[in-house]
């Protein structure tokens, strides 16, 4: 047939996206950097109460969701907008900013919905790389980069899959640099990091910060995501959001999650903990590294890495496979410590090089 219907340009010169998400559950999942024990109870239970009929025959209303998230990032109701997932977020700056030709700069290795929605618009994108070998974030390069063209820069921080993270003076800097651009900073690990661009967002008109509960607060099926910036900003962002994107069960279930920070930072505790516990065991192995500010590690198995990836989803232990952005490369979520004990476990059974007296590379970063 070739009468067959003609997408726009745009879509027919991208390569689709397909994540790898089927017959995860029950899984030791340490491949998407979620949180792997699952969200707190009180948030179940808060569903729970709040779940009827009439709740769900109603299109969401988001009046007390906002209120007390705005309440939560400290900021007026005006400055945080909800989205379904970071990802909308991320394709709302998209379309408020970017034309289809518009020059659009993304780092990479970084998370690929910032190129997916990006390539979607049109855009042109520029591509700034992370500093090969060390993975450090490529200040000068970047700065070099912008310019008057620039509509959008997307920074994560910290950046998956790298782990890499930046300064604040550093953003602001990058900021003030393309005052005529979105710059976005995606703070989806923030939680294990502890650094937020927030109080940015009064001095530097152009920024953007997102958040979402889909990693320390163990909610990535409800799709939730905040996107902050000043009013302004928001007001036109708004224009081009859909009014009903975010469910009700999200809305609901991010207010329990707030209220009950105790079970996000014994969870963050716990993995800050499990983080060392895996780096020593990787260290004891001669396996090398990346250090990261998030929860998971980038790790080097060279020639191995397929192999190992595979065994290790034999053994029921998923883990992501990065060798196409870096080489040799695969990226661990670090969950709790049992959980990787559990993970050295297998990796001490299946990598080829184990019983290798003296393997032990230098650490890159
Ligand atoms: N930003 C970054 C940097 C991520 O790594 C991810 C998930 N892998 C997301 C955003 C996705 O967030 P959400 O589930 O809120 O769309």
């Amino acid at each position: 047939m070739d009468d067959i219907l003609k997408p726009r340009p745009a879509v027919e010169r991208m390569t689709a996206y397909a994540p790898p998400t089927a017959g995860r559950a029950g899984k030791l999942r340490l491949d998407f950097n979620e949180n792997t024990v699952g969200c707190a109870p009180a948030v179940l239970a808060f569903l729970h109460e709040k779940l009827d009929a009439e709740t769900l025959a109603i299109y969401p209303e988001y009046g007390a969701a906002r209120a007390e998230l705005a309440a939560h990032f400290g900021v007026p109701q005006s400055e945080l907008l909800l989205s379904n997932g970071t990802d909308e977020a991320i394709q709302l700056l998209i379309n408020t900013y970017v034309d289809a030709g518009d020059e659009v700069i993304i780092l990479e290795p970084s998370y690929a919905m910032y190129r997916f929605y990006a390539e979607l618009g049109g855009a042109r994108i520029r591509e700034v790389h992370y500093r090969a070998g060390t993975l450090a974030f490529p200040l000068d390069e970047l700065l070099e980069a912008m310019s008057d063209r620039t509509r959008a820069v997307f920074i994560s921080n910290p950046n998956n899959p790298t782990g890499t993270a930046v300064a604040l003076d550093v953003v602001e800097q990058i900021a003030r640099h393309v005052p005529s651009a979105a710059v976005l900073v995606d703070e989806a690990y923030y939680e294990f990091c502890g650094v937020t661009a927030l109080p940015l967002l009064d001095r530097c008109r152009n920024l953007f910060v997102s958040r979402t509960f889909s990693k320390a607060y163990g909610m990535a099926g409800m799709r939730l995501g905040c996107l902050l910036s000043n009013d302004r900003n928001l007001a036109f962002v708004g224009k081009v959001h859909s009014p009903y994107s975010v469910n009700i069960l999200a809305a609901l279930a991010a207010r329990a999650a707030i209220r009950d920070a105790g079970y996000v930072g014994r969870y963050v505790k716990e993995v800050l903990a499990a983080r060392e516990t895996l780096s020593h065991g990787l260290k004891a192995m001669g396996i090398p590294f990346h250090n990261s500010a998030g929860n998971f590690l980038l790790i080097e198995m060279g020639d191995d890495a397929v192999g190992v990836r595979t065994a290790l989803s034999a053994a029921g232990v998923l883990v992501r496979d990065r060798g196409r952005e870096i080489k040799g490369c695969v990226r661990v979520t670090v969950g709790t410590q049992e959980q990787m004990e559990r993970f050295l476990d297998v990796l001490r059974m299946i990598w080829p090089k184990a019983d290798q007296e003296g393997t032990e590379r230098p650490l890159q970063s």
